[in-house]
């Protein structure tokens, strides 16, 4: 059986969509029509009897749209952190009340995580953690979880701070023994170069091992001016999520029922394979 057919058979899997795939890049305001077929694909994996949690970008972005505030929230100063925060307050409450109702069409609850670094690094709050997700699969609940961007602290070198979601997805992954974790993201999957950049890009379909010449080539930028993560925060997250035991695929969110396509095992994105390491321990991939 080729891997891709082996997907079929995966039985917990994590979603990660970035904020860039949730708004529209002109007004920033949310991508409904996106949102809704997410959701509908959520639903129906989980209706296929998988256990399925969703990490979702899009507080910053939301709350920025929300009051107004246009331009880049990246500064570091204390006050633009204090308005990221702000924004991320705003928009996470308006990003759970749309994704309550695109679920509460399909009879689906839904619950909030927020996460930070220092949720998985304090071993009480870990467990803590891993017992609400698992208590959420037994009552067939599909989480949703993001940052907890309010209370994380990023003034020096971003301490307690996960930053982007893509690693934040991975150390969800290990946290809940997922089997596959799909990062969706704004670009096709992993190339030997920027494809933006370099019309003679190739397309890397599978990685089986994760050298040290892939991080060479991943690089900091994915050309989207919301949302944090370009393929090198991807790469470290297929090293954490393959490392835990699961399967990891990058593919395109612009069309999201890409996701129901790769469970089905269609040849889209980039495969990682799992490679369990018997000493997986999360702290080791966080810096702290
Ligand atoms: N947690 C941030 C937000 O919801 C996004 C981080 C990321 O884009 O990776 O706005």
């Amino acid at each position: 059986m080729n891997h891709r057919e082996k997907l079929k058979a995966k039985k917990r899997v994590v979603i990660k969509i970035g904020s860039s795939s949730l708004t529209h890049p002109e007004t920033g305001g949310q991508d409904l029509i996106k949102l809704e077929k997410l959701v509908r694909e959520l639903t129906d994996l989980k209706n296929r009897g998988m256990d399925v949690t969703l990490v979702s970008s899009g507080a910053i972005a939301v709350g920025k749209k929300a009051v107004h505030i246009s331009g880049s929230t990246k500064s570091l100063t204390e006050e633009g952190i204090a308005v990221k925060q702000a924004c991320a307050a705003i928009g996470q409450a308006r990003l759970m009340m749309t994704y309550q109702k695109l679920f509460a069409e399909y009879n689906q609850i839904t619950a909030q995580i927020l996460m930070t670094k220092k949720t998985v690094l304090d071993p009480l709050s870990r467990r803590n953690t891993h017992n609400t997700f698992t208590e959420l699969f037994k009552l067939g609940v599909i989480p949703v979880v993001n940052e907890n961007d309010t209370v994380a602290t990023y003034e020096i070198d971003n301490l307690g701070v996960f930053g982007d979601n893509d690693t934040l997805s991975a150390i969800v992954t290990a946290l809940v023994d997922a089997d596959l974790l799909i990062l969706l993201s704004d670009i096709d999957g992993l190339y030997t170069d920027d494809p933006r950049d370099n019309p003679d890009a190739r397309f890397i379909p599978q990685v089986d091992e994760l050298t040290d010449d892939l991080f060479h080539m991943g690089k900091s930028t994915t050309g989207s001016s919301v949302g944090t993560g370009g393929m090198s925060t991807k790469l470290n997250a297929a090293k954490i999520a393959t490392s835990a035991g699961a399967d990891m695929v990058i593919a395109n969110g612009h069309d999201v029922e890409v996701i129901h396509r790769i469970i089905d095992g269609e040849e889209i994105g980039t495969l990682f394979s799992a490679h369990r390491d018997e000493n997986f321990y999360m702290a080791d991939y966080l810096s702290d």
